[in-house]
C-alpha cells in the first residue's frame, strides 16, 4: 500500500486516458457498478473504462435516481458528493441506514479535496474516497481492491465465528455483535474489527490495518485509518477495547 496525500493532476488523467488504447476490451466479469455522477464528461470516461474492464455499468445523473438504482444492489457504488437533488452525503446516509443497501461498498468520488470532507465521507460510511481530478487507472485499482475484499469474505465462507470477551464477529453472515446486540458496521469497519479481533493483544500498524481492511494497492491518507477506527470505537461503545499504540497503530485489548 502506498500512502500519499497528493492529488493526481489533470495531466495524469490525460496521460492515462484510454481513448487511444488499442488493447482489446475484457470479457464481462459480472460485477455491477453503479455510477452516481452528474458531470457528463466524467461519466463518459468512467462508463467507457469500466465497460472495457468488463464491468456492468449503470449510471444515475442525480441523487434521486441514484438512490432508486441502488435498490438493485450493485456490487460497488461510485458516488459523487455535489449532485443535483439529494447530495452524496445524504445518499450515503440513506444507503447505510437501509437494511438492503447498507453493505454495498461505496467509493466516494468528490471534487472537494479538503481532508474534512474525506473525514465526513468516511464517518458516514464510505469505504474509500478519491478526489477529483483523478486518474481512471487509479480508480480502477481501488475498485479492484474493494472487490477483492468482498470476494475474500465470500470465499472464506466456512462457518467462522471470532469471539473475544463480549465482542463477536460472524464472518459468514457478515455480522458483528457486542453483548449479543448487533452492531451496524460499514464494510470497512467490519474488516477492521475482524482483523483486530483475530489477534487480541497484537499491535497492528496503520498500514497493516489498511491492507486488511481496504486491500493492497489502496492509496489512502494516513488519517483515513484513524477515522475508521474512531467510528468503530464509537459503535463498540462501552465495550470498546481498541487501544492506540503510539507511533504505530492499534490493538485489541487482550
Ligand atoms: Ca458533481
Amino acid at each position: 500500500m502506498i500512502m500519499v496525500s497528493e492529488v493526481i493532476s489533470m495531466k495524469d488523467v490525460k496521460k492515462h486516458s484510454p481513448l487511444k488504447a488499442s488493447v482489446e476490451p475484457k470479457m464481462k466479469n459480472g460485477i455491477k457498478v453503479l455510477v452516481i455522477e452528474d458531470e457528463k464528461a466524467l461519466v463518459d470516461a468512467l462508463v467507457y473504462n469500466l465497460d472495457r474492464e468488463g464491468y456492468d455499468v449503470t449510471v444515475a445523473h442525480d441523487g434521486q435516481d441514484g438512490l432508486r438504482k441502488a435498490q438493485a444492489i450493485p456490487d460497488i457504488i461510485l458516488l459523487d458528493i455535489m449532485l443535483p437533488g439529494i447530495n452524496g452525503i445524504d445518499i450515503l446516509r440513506e444507503l447505510r441506514g437501509n437494511e438492503k443497501t447498507k453493505a454495498i461498498p461505496v467509493i466516494v468520488v468528490s471534487a472537494k479535496s479538503e481532508e474534512t470532507d474525506q473525514v465526513v465521507g468516511f464517518s458516514m460510511g464510505a469505504d474509500d474516497y478519491v478526489t477529483k481530478p483523478f486518474s481512471v487507472k487509479i480508480l480502477l485499482q481501488r475498485i479492484k481492491a474493494l472487490q477483492r475484499r468482498a470476494d475474500v469474505s465470500v470465499e472464506e465462507g466456512a462457518s467462522e465465528l471470532i469471539q473475544h470477551k463480549q465482542v463477536k464477529v460472524d464472518i459468514v453472515r457478515h455480522r458483528a455483535f457486542v453483548l449479543d446486540e448487533e452492531l451496524d458496521l460499514t464494510p470497512t469497519e467490519f474488516r477492521l474489527l475482524e482483523c483486530l479481533l483475530r489477534s487480541p493483544g497484537r499491535a497492528f500498524s496503520r498500514q497493516h490495518l489498511m491492507d486488511s481492511a481496504i486491500g493492497d494497492g489502496a492509496i489512502v491518507l494516513e488519517r483515513t485509518i484513524d477515522v475508521h477506527i474512531k467510528t468503530l470505537r464509537k459503535k463498540l461503545g462501552s465495550m470498546d477495547m481498541i487501544e492506540t499504540v503510539r507511533g504505530l497503530g492499534y490493538r485489541f485489548k487482550e
